[in-house]
């Protein structure tokens, strides 16, 4: 059931004030600012609902959010957070105009480099430019939270069918992501393999696009459902046993698509979305695995724990390796100041995240950080530049594949 371009009331009549989820929110701690808590842009959505005007404060407050969803999890009352943001986000776009320059530069990504291959390939070709140029200040900070361009991409991939190693037990298909075709095309391999070894085969369905996740969350619903219709024409004639996504905040919009789009197709795809932990995690996991003597500690993707509820599977399935150490570290679920480009577009703030989150990091000792989600990892990274101490960052899918290279 599609929900509409504007936060609805009965989702704003949830919310009763309590403030307990006030201490959860990353944007609160910070600033100590109730109109930054959730509570607080909750108010704000209420008034506008009322009749208020949109101001540029209230869109200030709204942008400022991660939409990480550490408050839904902390809210005894089931308040849709999520939901209601990328609404008032929405409502917001309809309802204001951004400065030419902030519009001319969401226009550029969202429409023609995110979904389009020729506008990623001409952006990677910049990126890697600026890889080896030492850009001053701001742009020099900025620089060096964007990803790093991997010399193979993941494209020729697009359209292959991967069978299974032994007896198939499954047949899945995988979306490979937009940006990850050129920044994660090694984590996508990786992912393939480790899926191959568990007895599935893999289809990459050739007209399969981005999913949407980033437009979701910047307000543009309309350009969202477009890519959400490719991607459900794409997916599902082929009569897949799971849709695999290794990205936990691509899964998390995936698995809404029911709340993008009016159509019952739109939830049949949102039923077959498994975040590739969550499934690795259900099945009978090839136990076949050569030992990683390491330790590490797991930072939860907040689209994983909190937008699809998915703890356990990732720290189940490290646990499974052989000789690796788990260090648990302190407010793991909380957002390390990826979320999506919000690193880019509110960088003091994502830092001061980053920088809280690193010293919960050194303070476990490990020596690697695991998460489940490429967005994480890139910030995380930029962390251990930082304020690390040489940790390595990897993808919980690539130190299974690690364990499992070891045993051929
Ligand atoms: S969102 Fe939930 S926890 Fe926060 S004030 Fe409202 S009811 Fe309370
Ligand atoms: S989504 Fe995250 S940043 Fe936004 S109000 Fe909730 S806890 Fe705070």
């Amino acid at each position: 059931m599609a929900v509409s371009d504007k936060p609805q009331q009965a989702d704003l009549d949830r919310c009763v004030h309590c403030g307990l989820c006030l201490n959860a929110c990353p944007t609160y701690r910070e600033l100590r600012v109730e109109m930054d808590s959730p509570r607080g842009r909750i108010y704000q959505m209420v008034q506008v609902a009322n009749g208020a005007r949109v101001t540029d404060s209230y869109r200030e407050h709204i942008d400022l959010c991660l939409a990480c969803r550490a408050c839904e999890t902390a809210c005894p009352s089931g308040v849709k957070y999520g939901r209601l943001v990328e609404a008032a986000r929405a409502e917001i776009e309809q309802r204001t105009h951004r400065p030419l320059s902030e519009r001319l530069l969401r226009r550029v990504v969202f429409n023609h480099i995110l979904p389009s291959r020729a506008g990623l390939r001409i952006a990677a070709l910049g990126m890697r430019f600026q890889q080896h140029v030492k850009l001053p200040g701001r742009l020099g900070e900025l620089a060096s939270l964007a990803p790093r361009v991997e010399s193979a991409p993941f494209w020729p991939q697009i359209g292959r069918n991967f069978p299974a190693i032994g007896r198939k037990q499954h047949r899945i298909a995988f979306l490979s992501g937009c940006v990850a075709n050129v920044f994660f095309a090694r984590l996508n391999e990786a992912t393939i393999r480790v899926l191959q070894r568990n007895g599935c085969e893999v289809a990459i369905p050739i007209n399969q696009t981005c999913c949407g996740a980033l437009h979701v969350h910047a307000g543009l619903r309309e350009p969202a459902r477009k890519l959400a219709r490719r991607n459900i024409d794409a997916f599902l004639g082929g009569n897949f046993d799971a849709i695999i996504t290794n990205a936990a905040g691509c899964g998390s919009t995936l698995k809404e698509y029911g709340e993008l789009l009016d159509d019952p197709r739109a939830d049949k795809f949102a039923s077959l979305v498994k975040d590739v932990t969550e499934f690795l995690a259900a099945i009978d996991l090839d136990k076949n695995m050569g030992e990683i003597r390491e330790t590490v500690t797991y930072q939860d993707s907040c689209h994983l724990a909190h937008g699809q509820k998915i703890r356990s599977a990732p720290r189940e399935l490290l646990r499974r390796v052989p000789g690796l150490e788990i260090r648990e570290m302190s407010m793991a679920d909380s957002c390390c100041g990826s979320a999506g480009i919000y690193n880019i577009l509110h960088t003091d703030m994502s830092l001061a995240l980053l920088r809280k989150k690193m010293d919960a990091v050194n303070a476990t000792g490990a020596d690697r950080i695991v998460t489940a989600n490429p967005g994480c990892m890139l910030q995380l990274r930029a962390g251990v530049d930082r304020w690390g101490r040489a940790q390595r960052v990897s993808h919980v899918v690539e130190v299974l594949d690690e364990a499992y290279s070891k045993m051929l």
